[in-house]
C-alpha cells in the first residue's frame, strides 16, 4: 500500500466528507512553490498551503534559525519564564505593527488568537463591572473552528451543528461597493445599545469568503464609529498579515487603528504553528490590579514556544528583504495584467486584486455552495494539471507564495483559462 491508502485507515482530514473523498496525494517533498507526491508529480502550490507559506517550503534560511534554536533551547514553560527569542520577537513586531499596539500575546494558532481577543475584550468590560457581553462581526466572516472564533464566523457552512452554544455575535453587512451605507448604518443602530464589547474584522479582505474585498476608508468609518462608542475593534489579520495585501499588514491601509490584532498564518513561514494577539497599553492596563482574579487566565502549553519565536524571527527578516518586496511587486502586477486579459471574459463576473491576491468570480445562473459541484469539479481540474488552488463556490483565487516565478505564475493562469473552456 501507498502513502495515500494507507492514510485512509486512519487519518481524519478537515472539512472532509470521508465517504465520497477520493484518496489524497501524498506529498513527501517540497521546494519553494513546489511540491511532489509520492509518484513523483509536481505541484505549484498556488495558495501558499492555506496562505502559511510566503517564503517557500522547506525554505532553508528558516530550517537553519530553528536548528540553531531546537539545539538551544527548545521549549520553555513561558507562565513564570521567559527567553530570548520570546523578548526580540515582541521587540521586532513593535518595530512593524501600528504604532498603537504595545502588548503581544502568544499562542499556537489563528482560532487560539482571536479566542484570546475575544476573551480579553469581555474581561476588559467585565473586570470595570461594565456589562458588555455581546461581538459584532461581519456576514460570511471566517475567524476559526474554536467556539468563540466559531461563534465570530459568519458562513454559516462551518457552525450550523452549534448554533445555540456559541457566544452572542451580531452580523452587520460586509461594506463591499454599493454596500458601504447599510452596513455603517447597520453599526450606528447596533451601538445604540451599549451591550458590545467588540467588533472583529478581517480587514480589507475576506479570506474564506472567496477574498471578498472591501476599502479601507469604510473600515476607518467602522472603526470610527466603534470608537466613539467605546467598543473594541479587533483586527484580525491572521490571512491578510506579513504582506499579502502589498503592506506588511492590512491595517496599514487604514488610518485608524485597531484596539488588538491577530496573527498567525505566515508568521513562521509555514514551518511551526504558532500565533500572537497584541493589544494597546490601555487594554492591557485594564487587567492590572492587586487580585489575582482580574488577570487574563488563558494560557497554552506551548505558549511563546522559542522555536516558534526563532521561525518567525527569520521569516519577517526574509518579508523585509528588498527581494521579498520586489517579488510582491511583481506578483501584483503580473495579477493586475492578467486580470485584465480576463475580466472582459464571458464567463467571468467579477474580478479583484490586492497584493498578492488574485480572485475572480465565475458566472453562474444559480448560487454555488461553498463545497459544491462546480468548486469541486474546478477543484480536481486544477489538482490533475498539477495546480494547488481551493475554489470557494464560484470564486478562483490565487494567493501564492511570494517566491513563485513568473514562469509558474503565468502557468497558474493559462491553467485558470483553461479551467474556464470546461465548464
Ligand atoms: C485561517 C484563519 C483563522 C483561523 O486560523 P487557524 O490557524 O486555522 O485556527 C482565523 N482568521 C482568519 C482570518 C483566517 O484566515
Amino acid at each position: 500500500m501507498n502513502l495515500s491508502e494507507r492514510d485512509k485507515k486512519h487519518n481524519w482530514h478537515p472539512y472532509t466528507q470521508h465517504q465520497t473523498a477520493a484518496s489524497f496525494p501524498a506529498i513527501v517533498k517540497g521546494k519553494d512553490a513546489l511540491l511532489w507526491d509520492e509518484n513523483g508529480k509536481e505541484y505549484i502550490d498556488a495558495i501558499a498551503s492555506w496562505w502559511v507559506n510566503p517564503y517557500g517550503h522547506s525554505n532553508t534560511f528558516i530550517a537553519d534559525a530553528i536548528y540553531k534554536q531546537l539545539t538551544t533551547i527548545e521549549h520553555v514553560l513561558f507562565g513564570g519564564f521567559t527567553h530570548e527569542p520570546a523578548v526580540v520577537l515582541s521587540e521586532k513586531l513593535m518595530e512593524i505593527l501600528p504604532p498603537n499596539q504595545k502588548k503581544i500575546f502568544y499562542s499556537d494558532n489563528g482560532s487560539t488568537a482571536v479566542e484570546v481577543a475575544l476573551k480579553v475584550a469581555l474581561q476588559f468590560n467585565y473586570n470595570k463591572g461594565i456589562q458588555k457581553t455581546k461581538i459584532i462581526a461581519f456576514e460570511d466572516a471566517f475567524h476559526g473552528d474554536t467556539f468563540g472564533a466559531m461563534a465570530a464566523s459568519g458562513i454559516t457552512f462551518f457552525t450550523e451543528a452549534f448554533q445555540g452554544s456559541l457566544l452572542e455575535v451580531i452580523r452587520i453587512p460586509v461594506p463591499t461597493p454599493g454596500n458601504e451605507e447599510k452596513s455603517i448604518i447597520t453599526l450606528e443602530n447596533l451601538l445604540e445599545t451599549n451591550e458590545f464589547a467588540a467588533f472583529i474584522f478581517e480587514p480589507l479582505v475576506q479570506g474564506a469568503a472567496g477574498m471578498v474585498m472591501y476599502s479601507p476608508e469604510i473600515l476607518d468609518k467602522l472603526i470610527t464609529i466603534c470608537k466613539k462608542n467605546k467598543v473594541f475593534t479587533i483586527a484580525d489579520e491572521v490571512m491578510t498579515g506579513f504582506g499579502k495585501t502589498g503592506k506588511t499588514f492590512a491595517c496599514n491601509y487604514l488610518n485608524k487603528l485597531p484596539d488588538m490584532m491577530c496573527l498567525s498564518k505566515a508568521l513562521t513561514g509555514g514551518t511551526i504553528p504558532m500565533a500572537i494577539t497584541t493589544f494597546t497599553q490601555e487594554i492591557f492596563d485594564g487587567f492590572l490590579d492587586e487580585d489575582i482574579n482580574r488577570a487574563l487566565f488563558h494560557g497554552h502549553t506551548f505558549t511563546a514556544n522559542p522555536t516558534g519565536c526563532a521561525a518567525a524571527l527569520a521569516s519577517i527578516e526574509l518579508l523585509q528583504t528588498i527581494e521579498t518586496q520586489n517579488n510582491i511587486q511583481r506578483i501584483n502586477q503580473s495579477h493586475l495584467t492578467f486580470e485584465n486579459a480576463i475580466k472582459n471574459h464571458p464567463k467571468v463576473k467579477t474580478t479583484r486584486v490586492l497584493g498578492v491576491i488574485f480572485a475572480l468570480q465565475i458566472k453562474t445562473n444559480s448560487e454555488e455552495s461553498y463545497y459544491g459541484n462546480l468548486r469541486n469539479k474546478l477543484y480536481a481540474f486544477f489538482i490533475e494539471s498539477g495546480i494547488i488552488l481551493r475554489p470557494v463556490g464560484n470564486i478562483i483565487y490565487i494567493l501564492p507564495p511570494y517566491i513563485i516565478t513568473e514562469v509558474q505564475l503565468q502557468k497558474v493562469y493559462s491553467t485558470i483559462e483553461k479551467a474556464l473552456e470546461i465548464i
